[in-house]
């Protein structure tokens, strides 16, 4: 019997390539001169999409329109806002996304970017680098420290958790946000991110992308986040409403943003590299060999699942498996 066939929507780390390529017969849609004389000759077969948001392509309802015979989209990544996983759930296709396996790289991330942003830690390297220390003396008293401080998180799911734990041992008080009360979390719950900003000094946000966080931190919580806010965004570019924290950060009414996710990734608003009190990391949350060959494998294996007629491993809540 020939192997299915499957689409991916862009380069993808050789262990997918490989891996996928046992169950698979695999098109590759970033190597095509021609890619929509490619997608009308396979579309009729292809039965699973492989994908994830560095690829630049929308897996949206006119998209798996194309593919009559779809029955799984593999998400590289935890956040999957670039699948519309309601149109898949209404054509009986199943999306799956790679949660566990990396929030513990991914909190460490946020922490490592917290202290850099707090402490300056980056351009504390520059100073000595630079020869500065030597020439022109110690570097400076950085007006920004995690002693004292108080700290929001907005998400406070398996990522959120984490860094939650971290700033525990930190000595960081932890208030959060999100849709849910969670009944089985000590710290402290407010009903909007308004009234979180207010009662904290730092705040960290750490939900999915997509429609319904758009714009949720904007001038209003930057504002009632106040003059010494730390600023932390490991989620998605699209959660910020990004002209209000360059205004914000220009006119220092925060005192420091530390950013790993941007609208417009790779080429960001350039307005941010005028900026000296924000810390900009080209989306590196997961980024180590450890974790991303994790996360490789997972995708994997929920790709083959469907072709060897196994459950998948993970799929995402709008798209229980109940069969194939
Ligand atoms: P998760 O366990 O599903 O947690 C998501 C949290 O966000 C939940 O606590 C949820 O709480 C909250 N949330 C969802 N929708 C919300 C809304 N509309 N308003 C307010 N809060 C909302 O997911 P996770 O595994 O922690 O991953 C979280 C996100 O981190 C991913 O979706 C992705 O965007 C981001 N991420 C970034 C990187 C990176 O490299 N920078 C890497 C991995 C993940 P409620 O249901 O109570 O609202």
């Amino acid at each position: 019997m020939s192997k299915p066939a499957l689409l991916m929507t862009g380069p993808m780390m050789p262990l997918i390539g490989e891996g996928a390529a046992k169950a698979f017969a695999v098109h590759w849609l970033h190597e095509a001169a021609d890619r929509e004389a490619l997608l009308q000759k396979i579309a009729p077969e292809i039965s699973a999409i492989c994908t994830g948001g560095h690829t630049g392509v929308k897996t949206d309802d006119a998209l798996m329109a194309r593919f009559p015979k779809l029955r799984i989209i593999g998400n590289f990544g935890v956040g999957y806002d670039s699948i519309d996983a309601a149109a898949a759930a209404r054509r009986g296709v199943i999306v799956t996304n790679t949660p566990d396996v990396l929030t513990e790289e991914v909190a460490d991330t946020t922490l490592g970017l917290l202290l850099t942003t707090a402490r300056e830690l980056n351009k504390a390297e520059q100073w000595l680098r630079q020869g500065r220390w030597a020439k022109d003396g110690d570097y400076r008293l950085t007006p920004g420290s995690l002693r004292d401080r108080s700290v929001g998180i907005i998400g406070l799911g398996r990522i959120g958790k984490a860094i939650a734990r971290r700033c525990e041992a930190f000595g960081l008080p932890i208030s959060y946000y999100g849709r849910h009360k969670q009944p089985d979390v000590s710290y402290t719950y407010h009903a909007d991110p308004i009234a979180l900003a207010r009662n904290v000094d730092t705040l960290i946000v750490a939900t999915p992308g997509g429609a319904e966080t758009k714009n949720l931190i904007n001038a209003a919580v930057l504002e009632a986040l106040g003059p010494d806010g730390i600023f932390i965004n490991i989620a998605r570019g699209t959660v910020v409403d990004e002209p209000a924290l360059i205004d914000a950060l220009k006119a220092r009414r925060i005192l420091a943003a530390g950013l790993d996710v941007f609208w417009n990734e790779p080429k960001i608003d350039p307005a941010f590299l005028e900026l000296d009190n924000a810390v900009l990391l080209p989306h590196v949350g997961s980024a180590s060999i450890h974790t991303r060959n994790a996360m490789g494998q997972l995708v994997v294996d929920n790709l083959v699942a469907y072709a060897t007629g196994k459950p998948p491993k993970t799929p995402v809540p709008e798209t229980p498996f109940k069969g194939w």
